[in-house]
């Protein structure tokens, strides 16, 4: 099959981008490289460097290139930089998003794969609990808002154009090429401060000084793998929750790098964030595979970090 990856360059798109070559198939990535970078590209893949909204350089590479299915990473996926500027948020997240859904539409492509968030889109998940997919969408930031948007376009494209799609909405992705410099991706920030010897950051849930917000983390192979199957085969349905189902506060999250590293931290304790969800778990849909554990997760996690760190000193 020819796949094409969008936001191939960045933490996700970058090991989709593997498994799909790992799995025989061809495969371009288009990027614009403001997050993501060339070399996480895997040199088999071909690179369209653009952006989702020139919508005649989108429409031009699929008429050329001809994908077969589509993987649709690329997004502005930060929730603190949809508070600060949502039409940014929109513009790319929703304008972008519709862009490469014409043009997918356009080329007839056979299957239109979206990287949803199911981190945000349920919004606060009570104790106790885990988000199902017969859950009410409970947005609570504009990005949270754009992925919903996005997600009725898609079974709307569906019934007016006969585009196949799944939705797949990640929990808290983490994992080897994560950026520890963004505002998003805590086990990349944390690992990053504590392999330099630093302090961590815990924001609150609710009032300064409490364990954190509670997280599923799911490990970035797993979504990989999600999206191979997602793209190639008929085991997904529609919409599917990409998680373990397993909660974690920020700070047992501390408590596991600790253990994996080593090493204690010192954590300093700061108020919620705007826009955060409080408490998100989620129903893990079974035939997206069995998750890795978190323990087994971080230390690949670690290694990457550890081997990043050695090569980054040896540089001149
Ligand atoms: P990332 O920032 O590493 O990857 C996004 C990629 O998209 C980057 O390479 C970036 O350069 C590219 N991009 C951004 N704007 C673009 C534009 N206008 N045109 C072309 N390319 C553009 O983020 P990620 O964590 O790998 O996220 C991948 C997808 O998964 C996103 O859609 C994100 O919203 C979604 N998601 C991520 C998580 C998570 O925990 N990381 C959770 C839920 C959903």
């Amino acid at each position: 099959m020819r796949i094409l990856i969008t936001g191939g360059a960045g933490f996700i798109g970058s090991h989709v981008a593997d498994f799909a070559l790992g799995a025989g198939h061809e495969v371009a990535v288009v990027d614009n490289l403001s997050a993501g970078k060339r070399e996480n590209v895997p040199g088999q893949a071909t690179f369209f460097q653009t952006d989702v909204r020139r919508r005649d350089e989108i429409m031009k590479i699929f008429r050329e290139w001809r994908p077969d299915v589509v993987s649709h990473q690329a997004a502005q996926a930060s929730v603190s930089v949809s508070v600060r500027d949502p039409l940014l948020d929109a513009d790319i997240n929703i304008v972008g998003s519709l862009n490469v859904m014409d043009a997918a539409r356009a080329a007839k492509v056979r299957r239109f794969v979206f990287a949803s968030t199911g981190g945000a889109i349920y919004g606060d998940v009570p104790e106790g609990r885990r988000a199902d997919l017969s859950w009410r969408p409970d947005p609570l930031s504009p990005y949270a808002c754009s992925k919903l948007a996005v997600e009725r376009y898609l079974i709307l494209h569906r019934s007016l154009y006969d585009l196949d799609y799944r939705i797949l909405r990640y929990a808290n992705v983490y994992g080897p090429r994560q950026d520890p410099y963004g505002e998003a991706g805590v086990v990349a920030i944390f690992l990053d401060r504590m392999l330099a010897g630093r302090c961590v950051q815990v924001n609150a849930m609710a009032r300064e000084g409490d364990d954190g917000c509670v997280r599923d983390y799911v490990y970035v192979e797993d979504v990989a793998r999600a999206n191979l199957a997602a793209m190639t085969g008929d085991s997904m349905p529609p919409t599917a929750n990409i998680a373990t189902g397993i909660g974690t506060t920020t700070l047992q999250l501390v408590r596991q790098l600790e253990v994996a590293i080593e090493r204690k931290v010192e954590v300093r304790h700061a108020p919620p964030r705007a826009g955060d969800v409080a408490r998100s778990v989620l129903a893990p849909t079974e035939s997206a595979g069995p998750s890795t554990t978190l323990s087994a997760g971080l230390a690949e996690t670690l290694r990457w970090f550890r081997k990043r760190r050695e090569t980054a000193s040896i540089r001149p």
